[in-house]
């Protein structure tokens, strides 16, 4: 499998501590990777990149990121060569930046004209992933739920796969999402409705969004959870056997478009434009971290807010815990509807993952999988 062949090549028995030259290994390769997809951006950005998106990327400081990721993948690529008795890790990360350099670096001209049509969101693959890496990456390493648990554990690659596999397709995905939420909202608008909500103080708004949007992520989830056809849907996302905050991109395409477009679309008839960009912001940044291997949590806001602790019970194989915690923001949306658990002595699960059932490996063998297995009894 890859993933073994990239631990054999890359890893080593050497302590991977600060001041081994891991990290700034691991950092020089990722940086590299970044910079060299960035400048294919520069290169063929009618393809690659997302036609949505480039309306808004301030070029001049697009272009000073990717010169320091280039920068940064050599000084720690340098630094991990100096540290480090295997050398792959660093030069590797050099090379990529040394890669992105010859194919014209940060000056890349775009000189066609660019046209809607359809495109590879590569770029906001990278942008994401940077960003979510820079926020939760090192939460995760200073302070783990699991501090035994790598940031290179099983299956982290198929992660990083599922992280691809929804942001690739963003046209496509937000075409589906997008196409029956404005025909049903033409057609059956209250006009009258939105105005009244736009009079609303703008946090009333907000907290009323992630209310609304919650109440319908806790119904989709639940169904998901309860039909069987659909659980084998949702049963890959519940297939890590450790948390982190890659792991919460693992689910399937059709589970990450209805859910999202169960939410969406009664959302669009309620909240005016901008407060629905503003919790699509903070829903990414929230159901990411509730993910994360992150262990501090604050007893007094465990009851109204949802914690890392609260949605990694949701994701545990003990019994239990089973079809508990369908909430993502608001954990006494739960508690209404008795689906609550959460247990007072501070724990965190023992064990991850499905319960009586087996997830094949591999990306592809789990997008077919709901298609090819056989019913649950
Ligand atoms: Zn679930
Ligand atoms: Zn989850």
């Amino acid at each position: 499998m890859l993933e073994q062949k990239i631990n054999e090549v890359f890893g080593d028995d050497e302590p991977s501590g600060f001041g081994t030259g891991w990290w700034s290994g691991i950092l020089s390769a990722f940086f590299g990777s970044l910079a060299l997809g960035a400048v294919l951006c520069l290169h063929f950005p009618q393809v690659l990149t997302s036609p949505e998106l480039r309306a808004y990327y301030p070029m001049p400081i697009m272009r000073l990121l990717i010169q320091a990721l280039i920068v940064g993948a050599i000084i720690f690529g340098v630094a991990s060569a100096i540290l480090r008795r295997k050398k792959i890790l660093g030069l590797t990360g050099m090379m990529l930046a040394l890669l992105a350099t010859l194919l014209g670096g940060a000056s890349v001209q775009i000189n066609e004209p660019l046209h809607s049509g359809p495109a590879i969101g590569l770029d906001w693959f990278l942008l994401d992933m940077l960003l979510m890496t820079l926020i939760y990456s090192p939460i995760e390493v200073l302070w783990p739920a699991y501090p035994k648990q790598s940031v290179f554990r099983e299956d982290w690659l198929l992660d990083i796969g599922y992280f691809l596999s929804t942001h690739l397709p963003i046209q496509i995905t937000s075409f589906l999402i997008l196409l029956p939420a404005t025909q049903l909202t033409t057609y059956l608008a209250i006009p009258g409705l939105l105005e009244a909500m736009g009079r609303l103080p703008w946090l009333v708004q907000f907290f009323l969004a992630i209310l609304v949007a919650d109440l319908c992520e806790y119904v989709i989830h639940r169904v998901f959870h309860t039909v069987p056809f659909l659980w084998r849907f949702h049963a890959i996302h519940h297939s890590s056997k450790a948390l982190d905050w890659i792991a919460g991109s693992r689910s399937h395409l059709v589970d990450d478009v209805v859910v999202r477009a169960f939410m969406l679309i009664p959302m669009m008839f309620v909240f005016p434009h901008d407060i629905i960009v503003a919790y699509l912001f903070f829903v990414t940044l929230h159901a990411t971290w509730t993910h994360c291997n992150f262990g501090p949590t604050l007893k007094w806001l465990e009851p109204y807010l949802i914690l890392p602790r609260y949605h990694h019970w949701h994701h545990t194989s003990q019994k239990e815990a089973i079809d508990k915690n369908f909430a993502i923001h608001f954990p006494w949306i739960d508690r209404i509807f008795g689906t609550h658990y959460l247990p007072k002595d501070d724990s965190w699960p023992q064990t991850y993952g499905l319960h009586n059932e087996k997830m094949p490996a591999g990306f592809w063998a789990q997008t077919f999988y709901p298609f090819t297995r056989r019913r649950r009894a």
